[in-house]
């Protein structure tokens, strides 16, 4: 059963008029929290907020004119630090009297607290976000079989789904030094490339840039290492859920990929949106995981619970668009590529985060994992450039007249996400974009 609370009401209203807005993606339900800056103020100055509507509440100046308080007095130092990781090393209580505070504060009919409130809140164009966590370690799976196959056929046309991924959520070891905020211009990588079977390999930029569609966990309380967490007490240890662009060049990739998985090809950018939607905000939308053939293994009985297959998955829409240079000359808006659902992923985050700890590894606060690209069933439902125009053999044809086999200098790549149902608040994730600047040193391809 959902554990639903006033928070969750879809009649509850805010005095944050934006926040009453219909189609805002931050409604009184959603209340993301971020980290923001002042235009023009130093890094220094980053200090954590919550999205309402189209404004920033300032957590930080809240409690700084005492003006949102807390029972515990572990929250309030954790609330003024510049980024989430102290918040996240509490716990799912703490989590939910930081919500409920600032939910009290954005619904109040008290007219004095909502004048001493209003002083707190900012313009969204009035302020830069920044990443929202330290990220710590950084794991990406590929947990979308449908993804998993469509690459595997590229790869290895006679042997495209291993014998290894209906048993373990499979996933390879990030870089976290690269994770950027959306909004952050993405630098074509150069790197090796063997484009030629009888040649040598050579360096150059990659001619093969491409996104991923996916979606970031961003993990809370950690594990002591030599510990396994349980597949039921998972959802302990997740604070929440934002947008990931694991950007990948895949000629680098397809050179180095064996034996040991991605390396260059997928390190040098990871793209995230800047508001982590918590997994209190998502509980209204939790469902079962997508129904699996009666062919397939059952999973391992530490993958499995009673409780995982009703509510393990989360019922979450996503959407990729594109606009390329000369889109953006033209005046012409962004082009829908595809559209994804989440919950038809083969393993869920609980999943993943009950196999890497199998082994007793630890996780921490502000460790982050990637879904792996969220690829469905049908041709729009692909979610990268790869499986889109298929290795580059069925160039996408844009509105313009233009032409996309992979991702061109100029290029912009918007991610969205939300989460709708009957008799529910609709809640949005936000967007992640990041957009394609020429390779350092090198003319812009053409
Ligand atoms: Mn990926």
């Amino acid at each position: 059963m959902p554990h639903l609370d006033a928070t969750h009401d879809p009649a509850a209203t805010t005095w944050v008029e934006s926040g009453q807005t219909p189609g805002t993606e931050f409604p009184i339900q959603n209340l993301p929290f971020g980290v923001f800056s002042l235009h023009g103020h130093a890094v220094a100055d980053d200090r954590i907020g919550v999205a309402i509507g189209d404004h920033v509440l300032d957590l930080y100046g809240c409690l700084e004119a005492q003006v949102a308080g807390f029972e515990r007095s572990d929250l309030q130092a954790a609330c003024q630090a510049p980024r989430l990781n102290a918040l996240l090393a509490l716990d799912r209580a703490a989590w939910r009297e930081v919500r409920h505070e600032v939910f009290h504060l954005l619904t109040t009919d008290d007219a004095h607290l909502r004048s001493r409130v209003r002083r707190h809140l900012r313009a969204m164009d009035d302020v830069a976000m920044a990443l929202p966590i330290a990220p710590g370690d950084y794991t990406d799976f590929y947990a979308s079989l449908h993804h998993a196959t469509n690459v595997g056929q590229m790869m290895r046309p006679d042997n495209p789904l291993l014998p290894n991924y209906k048993w373990v959520p499979i996933g390879y070891h990030g870089r976290s030094s690269s994770i950027v905020v959306s909004g952050t211009p993405v630098c074509r990588p150069s790197g090796q490339v063997r484009a030629d079977d009888a040649a040598p390999p050579s360096v150059q930029p990659t001619r093969r840039l491409d996104y991923e569609l996916e979606v970031g966990l961003v993990l809370g309380r950690g594990n002591a290492q030599g510990t396994a967490i349980a597949l039921d007490d998972a959802e302990a240890h997740m604070f929440g859920v934002c947008l990931l662009n694991d950007w990948s060049a895949r000629d680098l990739q397809a050179w180095e990929y064996q034996p040991l998985g991605p390396f260059l090809a997928k390190n040098f950018c990871t793209s995230l949106s800047p508001w982590v939607v918590t997994f209190e905000a998502l509980e209204p939308f939790r469902c079962a995981p997508a129904a699996r053939p009666d062919t397939d293994p059952a999973p391992l009985p530490y993958l499995r619970s009673r409780v995982h297959d009703v509510r393990g998955a989360i019922d979450l829409r996503l959407e990729v668009l594109l606009q390329t240079g000369r889109m953006r000359d033209e005046g012409r808006d962004p082009v829908g590529l595809s559209q994804g659902e989440f919950r038809q992923l083969y393993w869920t985050f609980a999943q993943m985060v009950a196999h890497h700890t199998v082994n007793g590894c630890n996780l921490r606060p502000g460790d982050l994992f990637g879904s792996g690209t969220v690829s469905g069933p049908s041709a729009g439902s692909r979610g990268s450039l790869l499986e889109l125009a298929w290795r580059g053999t069925q160039p996408l044809q844009l509105p313009n007249g233009e032409q996309r086999r992979f991702l061109e200098d100029g290029d912009e790549v918007i991610l969205r996400g939300w989460c709708e149902a009957p008799g529910r608040a609709r809640i949005g994730l936000g967007t992640c974009r990041g957009r394609i600047e020429a390779a350092a040193g090198v003319e812009p391809l053409a």
